[in-house]
């Protein structure tokens, strides 16, 4: 059976599919969303044809990151293309056991910017605060592979006490991102308890949540939790698509849901070869996401964790996708293109070249057409120009 899951152009919802005798009322809980999550090759293979390298990867990855896909992720996938992009990103292949020489497991660099277990605070004025190693499905690509899911080696070790006493004494922070895995699996309750302490503390002054939830698990978005949100404001929250197959009917209404609740939303999507390595894919994306009231913030180049070769694309592949956005569509559809620096640099922006030249005197640009323009450097003080510092190999994660 092949089943039609469109071109991802337009909001289509895919329930009940691969579950026909579920309720909707048991479908639409999140609690069964989550109990019912694909996780084993049976499970799999009662659904859809599994290719010999995603067979070998579901039986050979299980040490590194778990298989886990709730039914209503699932229900994206097609039963009959392993080359399908909503499938390279949740079913394990066999490419992920494979090391490349680039490969690392830590590669941003985060476990040596941990003042306290959980805690990364690498940017002078914000932190980034790992709540939980648990999340509703698993990428296959996750740059936090080597904690998340309980399947690999390393264990998140969080000491929430340590962490808020940690945020009081350093009253240079004013900005807190919660992560993990992902905090919405909390329950209501924890999550409300989590923010008030976070509030209490007088210097923070923003906080947002990086959630893949309301894409993998839109039901856990209900009123009761949006309502639970909204006390806590300001809070932003960043949301992770990456293929327009992914916004639904059910992910629409849950993202209007947050936005109604007057929570900013941004888009965080990683650059993927074969899932949104083209302009086209990613320009449906950035417009679907208008259309949801999500502002795509950042596309990530795949950062260099392990067993993610097959998944990475070039840098260039990035910087061409971006200049074919720029001018040629809303200028709030056009994230920023960034690669987070190996070793734990941070991100750092990467940009088509609009700069030709630039002096005293002048700055030379082009625009999104290829025509050049010619702007004077009137200011009266002589600009520092920022050090444009000469490439040396020394100068590495200097
Ligand atoms: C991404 C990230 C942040 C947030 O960065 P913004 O550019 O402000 O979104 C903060 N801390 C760490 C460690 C990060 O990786
Ligand atoms: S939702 Fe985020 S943290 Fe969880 S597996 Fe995917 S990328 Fe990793």
């Amino acid at each position: 059976m092949t089943q039609e899951k469109g071109d991802g152009k337009e909001f289509i919802s895919h329930a009940p599919g691969y579950w026909p005798e579920i309720s909707q009322e048991l479908w639409n809980d999140w609690k069964w969303q989550l109990k019912n999550r694909v996780t084993s090759l049976a499970q799999l293979e009662q659904h859809v044809e599994l290719s010999d390298e995603e067979r070998s990867g579901v039986l050979l990855s299980g040490d590194k990151l778990a298989l886990a896909v709730t039914p209503h992720f699932f229900n994206l996938l097609p039963d009959d293309n392993p080359d399908d992009p909503i499938r390279r990103q949740v079913i394990p292949r066999i490419e992920e056991t494979w090391a490349s020489p680039y490969d690392m497991a830590d590669p941003c660099g985060e476990d040596s910017h941990m003042p306290v277990p959980g805690l990364v605070h690498r940017y002078p004025d914000r932190v980034l605060f790992l709540v939980t190693d648990r999340c509703a499905s698993y990428c296959r690509y996750c740059t936090r592979s080597r904690v998340v899911s309980g399947a690999g080696e390393q264990e998140l070790h969080i000491n929430f006490e340590e962490a808020f006493r940690y945020l009081e004494e350093h009253t240079e922070v004013r900005d807190v991102l919660l992560s993990g895995g992902d905090a919405l699996i909390f329950s209501d309750e924890r999550l409300d308890k989590l923010l008030s302490r976070l509030r209490s503390i007088p210097h923070i002054e923003f906080v947002r949540i990086g959630t893949r939830v309301p894409i993998f698990l839109p039901q856990r978005i209900t009123p009761e939790l949006c309502a639970m949100l909204a006390k806590h404001h300001p809070l932003w929250m960043s949301v992770h698509v990456n293929h327009p197959r992914e916004l639904t009917t059910e992910v629409k209404q849950a993202l209007e849901r947050l936005a109604n609740a007057g929570i900013p939303l941004g888009n965080q999507s990683v650059l993927l070869a074969g899932v949104n390595d083209d302009l086209e894919t990613m320009k449906t994306l950035v417009h679907k996401l208008l259309m949801c009231r999500v502002r795509p913030y950042y596309i990530y180049q795949c950062d260099l964790i392990n067993g993610s070769a097959h998944l990475r694309t070039s840098v260039a592949k990035g910087i061409e996708i971006i200049e074919g956005l720029r001018g040629h569509t809303t200028g709030y559809a056009v994230p920023q293109f960034v690669i987070d620096a190996p070793g734990g640099g941070g991100k750092v922006p990467i940009n088509p070249g609009y700069i030709l030249y630039h002096d005293n005197e002048k700055i030379v640009i082009r625009n999104y057409e290829g025509k050049i323009f010619e702007y004077p450097e009137t200011g009266n003080e002589q600009v520092q120009f920022a050090p444009q510092r000469e490439y040396h190999d020394e100068y590495l994660y200097s």
